[in-house]
């Protein structure tokens, strides 16, 4: 027994310093794309960084979420943003392992796509799921707005603001389409697609859709900021409970 247990110790050593390494080397990729892609390019204020071709589609993606983004009030013209592509470099898959399966992630200035992109129709795809992706990438972006705004210790994870304030505000500067603009009918949506077998899935106008708990978020926010007229900096700062909020907007609903 006495040989086993500085054997442990070296063991035990290794293994940490081990994990230090492959920490730190994570780290210094995901803070610097350009280490695993093959292309940079300048545009905007974006560099997107890629390893094909950039789908001229993509530009004008851009360009809308960019207009959709002008609106908040946490934007920052100044605010160079890397949009990281998925296509064919390792860091969308050390992304997803880091965060999980989704269909694109915001983080401090990066915006990462993570799902299979067809720039031309405007939309990403996952499992048969579409995302519209100008309004995708300007709610990933909103994300790097609140972090740039606010900093990275008042941000979410570390601030731990209630998930509805988190997302729900990146949905509500990027659900600007026609069909999208009045709560009303949102809400109206929301109970219609209650009725039936969903999957946990909502659709609009344009055959893409999101989630039915972000949905619930969005419209959240945009009754708080449509309705009550509160800057997101206000809700932030109160303690209205989600469920609360809930049943006063469906009170103003039911109103109508
Ligand atoms: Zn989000």
């Amino acid at each position: 027994m006495e040989q086993v247990k500085p054997q442990l110790k070296k063991w035990t050593f290794n293994l940490t310093v081990t994990g230090l390494f492959i920490v730190a080397l994570l780290v210094g990729i995901v803070l610097n794309p350009s280490l695993v892609y093959a292309n940079k390019t300048t545009y905007d204020n974006f560099a997107i960084f890629h390893n094909k071709a950039i789908d001229s589609a993509l530009l004008v993606q851009l360009d809308e979420a960019n207009k959709l983004l002008e609106k908040s009030e946490l934007y920052n013209p100044k605010l160079k943003l890397d949009i990281c592509l998925n296509d064919g470099s390792i860091y969308p898959f050390i992304i997803r392992k880091i965060v999980g399966d989704n269909f694109a992630t915001g983080f401090y200035d990066k915006v990462v796509l993570q799902g299979n992109p067809d720039y031309k129709n405007n939309y990403i795809e996952i499992r048969g799921y579409k995302w519209n992706l100008a309004q995708l990438l300007a709610h990933e972006a909103t994300h790097c707005l609140q972090y740039d705004k606010m900093g990275l210790w008042k941000s979410n994870p570390i601030a731990q603001y209630p998930t509805w304030k988190w997302e729900g505000y990146p949905e509500y500067v990027a659900r600007q389409n026609p069909d999208q603009k009045d709560l009303a009918k949102n809400i109206e949506r929301l109970i219609n697609t209650e009725q039936i077998n969903n999957n946990g899935w909502i659709y609009f106008a344009d055959s893409t859709g999101t989630v039915i708990t972000y949905y619930k978020y969005w419209l959240l926010i945009k009754y708080e900021m449509d309705i009550k007229k509160m800057t997101y900096i206000q809700i932030l700062k109160d303690t209205a409970q989600e469920e609360t909020v809930r049943k006063e907007m469906m009170n103003w609903y039911k109103s109508l």
